[in-house]
């Protein structure tokens, strides 16, 4: 088992004030590089398709109106707050007409109207993640409208209900669709490679949401070539929808910890007294692992909170990439992380235990000119071994992890077994 415990550490230079006033300089420099390319890849298509642009002042009524909508939208909903990290809306409900209905430079407007009143009234954020999503979603939204005005003439041709007219609608629906999630999933992979492609860009809740926006684009386009004043009809619906979607993000949120997206403790702790009883039930067996970050405060002092809190996520994608869906992972608070194995028993946890100490050693994390790698040290308990329930549990794994740090760091122990009480030899039986 490798020694050393503490993380390789390059010095840096004070970069630290500029990094934290433009939190996308702290981003890996390949992120950094495709960022940059899609926001101005953005700007010369909003230059080039507005240079060909005829512009008439109906379009620009009918782009206001949807812009009407997408803000009454915000403004219905920001009072219940917004889930911290990824949160998913269905402004594409009023995007999706844009792009169908009129000239493709409005696709590449829209978004950016919203998003600075978002950022304004709803919450501001990182600036350049703003941006970032403005243009991704100005794209998707000029894609789907050149693919569509290819073969479609007007908004005339929406409001003959053709039905070729319809299914094209709904391809460039769906161009829409496979753009804006293709732009994102590139950017979410080039932050941390590590992350299988398959998870930034297949989740099923997330097609779900894409379906119901795509169909809510496609009625509002139809209806809005109908007549504007249909918008007042269509606008509650859509808001109620909103609400609710905003309303189940919230309630996922109030269990996850934002910096990491696993578990909070709150969280975890119920997950795993569920798991406990199951366990006792059917007599399987189980184990608990707590994970704790070696000389983390060592990372923080050299390359700042920042770039300690990429190490956080990092840790934790990699946790979760190497468990099985049904294990429960939690960040425990600070730099501890704790997972519950069902069925595993001391073999099985210490062969995970040992892979989770591998990979996370071998992954790395950029900070200026640095590559920061960690260790982990870890404690493994078994049920109806080291104990019967959760607590027992939990602090026989404390113990173990405790030793796991005197002993130097970066290894996994068990709880030290108690010696059996010495037998007392029968005296022989009596001649
Ligand atoms: P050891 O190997 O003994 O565990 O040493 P350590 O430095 O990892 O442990 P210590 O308890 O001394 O320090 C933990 C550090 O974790 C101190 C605290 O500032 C930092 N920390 C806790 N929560 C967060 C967080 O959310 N973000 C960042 N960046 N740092 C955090
Ligand atoms: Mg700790
Ligand atoms: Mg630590």
């Amino acid at each position: 088992m490798a020694a050393s415990g503490h993380p390789s550490i390059t010095p840096r230079d004070g970069a630290s004030t500029l990094v934290s006033r433009w939190p996308l300089l702290g981003q890996r420099r390949p992120l950094v590089a495709y960022l940059v390319g899609l926001v101005i890849v953005d700007l010369i298509a909003i230059v080039a398709f507005a240079a060909t642009t005829a512009f008439s002042w109906a379009d620009v009524l009918t782009f206001a109106a949807l812009m009407g909508c997408g803000v009454a939208c915000i403004e219905a909903t920001r009072r219940l707050g917004v889930p911290a990290g990824v949160s998913r809306d269905l402004l594409s409900a009023w995007w999706l007409p844009v792009a169908l209905l009129l000239p493709p430079v409005y696709a590449l407007f829209a978004p950016i109207v919203l998003q600075i009143l978002a950022q304004w009234r709803v919450r501001a954020t990182v600036l350049h993640r703003r941006v970032v999503t403005a243009a991704a979603i100005g794209l998707a939204g000029c894609a789907a409208s050149v693919v569509f005005h290819r073969f479609v003439s007007g908004p005339a041709a929406l409001l003959r209900g053709e039905y070729a007219t319809i299914a094209l609608a709904v391809v460039a629906a769906l161009v829409f669709a496979l753009v804006n999630t293709a732009l994102i999933a590139i950017a979410a992979h080039t932050a941390d490679p590590e992350v299988p492609w398959r998870a930034v860009l297949w989740d099923r809740e997330s097609v779900l949401l894409d379906v119901v926006e795509l169909c809510l684009g496609v009625i509002v386009a139809v209806a809005t070539s109908l007549s504007l004043t249909l918008l007042i009809i269509a606008l509650p619906p859509v808001v109620l929808l909103q609400r609710s979607l905003l309303h189940a993000q919230l309630q996922a949120a109030a269990r996850t910890d934002p910096k990491t997206g696993l578990l909070n403790a709150a969280a975890w702790q119920r997950e795993a007294d569920t798991e406990i009883v199951r366990a006792r039930r059917t007599g399987e067996t189980l184990a608990l692992v707590i994970i704790d970050i070696d000389h983390f405060k060592r990372v923080n002092d050299r390359h700042g909170h920042l770039v300690g809190d990429q190490v956080l996520a990092g840790v934790a994608t990699t946790l979760r990439s190497q468990l099985r869906d049904y294990d429960v992972v939690g960040r425990f608070g600070g730099e501890e992380f704790v997972v519950l194995l069902p069925g595993a028993d001391l073999h099985e946890a210490r062969r995970v235990a040992e892979r989770l100490r591998n990979r996370i050693s071998r992954m790395a994390v950029t900070a200026d000119d640095a590559l920061v790698t960690v260790t982990i040290s870890a404690g493994v308990a078994i049920m109806s071994v080291h104990g019967d329930d959760l607590i027992e549990l939990l602090a026989a794994a404390d113990l173990a992890l405790y030793r796991a740090k005197e002993l130097g760091r970066d290894r996994i122990c068990i709880p030290a077994v108690q010696p059996p009480p010495p037998q007392i030899p029968e005296a022989p039986p009596a001649a």
